[in-house]
């Protein structure tokens, strides 16, 4: 016999938990079921540490005020206007109540952590960080009375004419529903997916987080006739140490240093500007320029005047004493990345080195250039960390509407189907990002999409 619930949730981390709280706060009877064990629930949020929302003062928390109209100018730069745009402003108005929300779910936050992504006005810290966060939210889920299966992953859908009736779960059970909420991540575990838009390259692409968003779920409702927003390709991707695991390395396997060094890849040649603007608007191109060069590999140098000046990655520096030994050890042409770094050296033209403003030095006359933060690679020891494209999400989802509601392709809103967080990221993201935006999307429409999704269920 089958089980009929009110609200099925797809998905365990911060979009799924949003919507099953809120739906069940509605009065809704909600079912969550999680892909993951529990100890790996929660999907990419367990990585997480902040998240970005408008704000009108500052807080215990925040240094200053983040108005409506900054937050959107940030998201029309970084997106270069690939945004929906009516959409894109509800959810950055909707954040403006998210923080306050999201601590009545039991969040708790801290001060902004230091580092190179200087962020404490814009984005609310996790205390403890995204497992943390999820840990709250669960427990809020389960005192509430949702019920959350783990080990779960859903397995088809059953869909007629837009309207949801049924999921299978584990290939084996069916559960109906009078609501569904899609929260079950993207794409970016999928590497057969990513190949298919990017082509053998995505081989040698890591992906940051968990290896449980294979995008079966947006598989899943494309196939029914979901309409789609977002291209393929789209993703936020920044470089992060080749040496980490293919999966759910996170956070600290990312790299914050090119703007102290140079960047080669594995002809040992330069391949982009290195200082072009502040690194918190900078870091996620990273991941597609690497994407782009031979063998999907690159090298950050720098010398021993910079080791300091970043948060390292969980592994170590590779060390020499002279650039030639550390091409050797990096399996360089030592010949080129001594002429590499030699023109480099010889191009800075050296003025007040400050990291926290758009300084002075820079080099004259190299191709590309470096417009900022240029000083001579020339105090041993020399230090480098190899890099290859790290993926965090991709942009390809459902459309939705303002209700969180999804879209069939030219008919309209789906009767009773919803979506939240990354599986709809594309919506708000076309391309590019601005750090914590990410969870700004997922709470704002995981909370809509429950409250819809009990409306539609219960009344
Ligand atoms: C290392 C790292 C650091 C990050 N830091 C930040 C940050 O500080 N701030 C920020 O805003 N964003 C950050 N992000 C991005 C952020 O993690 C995501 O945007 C956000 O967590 C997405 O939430 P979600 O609920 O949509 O997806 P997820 O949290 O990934 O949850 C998706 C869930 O769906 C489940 N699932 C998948 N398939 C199925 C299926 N078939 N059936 C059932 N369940 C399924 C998965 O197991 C998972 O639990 C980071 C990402 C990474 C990888």
């Amino acid at each position: 016999m089958g089980e009929t619930w009110d609200v099925l949730v797809a998905g365990g981390g911060n979009a799924a938990l949003c919507a099953a709280i809120a739906a069940r706060r509605a009065g809704a009877r909600v079912l969550v079921v999680e892909a993951a064990p529990k100890f790996y629930r929660g999907g990419n949020t367990r990585h997480t540490r902040n998240m970005r929302c408008a704000h009108e003062t500052a807080t215990e928390h925040l240094t200053g005020p983040y108005t409506e109209d900054e937050f959107w100018d940030d998201l029309l730069r970084v997106t270069q206007g690939q945004t929906d745009e009516d959409l894109a402003r509800y959810m950055i108005a909707k954040s403006s109540h998210m923080l306050g929300w999201i601590g009545e779910q039991g969040v708790r936050f801290q001060p902004s952590l230091g580092g190179t992504l200087s962020l404490g006005r814009t984005n609310s810290f996790f205390l403890g960080g995204g497992r943390a966060m999820l840990n709250a939210l669960y427990l809020t889920a389960e005192k509430l009375g949702v019920e959350v299966r783990y080990d779960t992953p859903i397995t088809a859908l059953e869909i007629d004419n837009g309207r949801f009736r049924a999921a299978i779960l584990n290939g084996t059970t069916r559960i109906e529903a009078r609501s569904f909420v899609a929260a079950a991540g993207g794409f970016e575990a999928n590497l057969e997916w990513l190949k298919a838009s990017w082509g053998d390259r995505a081989e040698n692409f890591l992906i940051r987080g968990t290896p449980y968003n294979r995008g079966d779920v947006l598989r899943m409702l494309i196939d029914a006739g979901v309409e789609t927003v977002g291209d393929p390709t789209q993703c936020h991707a920044v470089a992060i140490d080749a040496r980490a695991p293919k999966f759910d390395g996170g956070i600290i396997t990312r790299l914050d240093c090119v703007v102290f060094g140079i960047v080669v890849n594995s002809e040992a040649r330069r391949f982009y500007d290195e200082g072009e603007d502040f690194w918190p608007k900078r870091y996620a191109i990273w991941g597609r320029l690497v994407a782009d060069q031979p063998d999907q590999i690159a090298y950050i140098l720098f010398d021993a005047k910079s080791l300091k000046m970043f948060m390292p990655s969980l592994y170590p520096p590779i060390t020499a004493g002279s650039i030639a030994e550390l091409a050797g050890k990096l399996g360089l042409d030592a010949a080129r990345l001594e002429a590499t770094v030699g023109d480099f050296n010889g191009a800075v033209r050296s003025g007040s080195f400050d990291h926290t403003v758009l300084d002075d030095c820079r080099t004259e006359g190299l191709n590309p250039p470096k417009t900022h933060w240029a000083r001579r690679i020339d105090e041993a020891p020399f230090y480098a960390y190899p890099v290859r494209p790290g993926i965090t999400f991709t942009y390809l989802g459902t459309r939705v509407d303002r209700h969180a509601r999804v879209r069939m392709a030219n008919v309209g809103p789906s009767e009773n189907m919803f979506a939240a967080g990354e599986i709809m990221a594309g919506n708000v993201l076309g391309r590019g990002y601005a750090a914590g935006i990410g969870m700004t999307i997922g709470g704002v429409f995981g909370r809509i999409a429950g409250e819809e999704a009990a409306r539609h269920a219960v009344g």
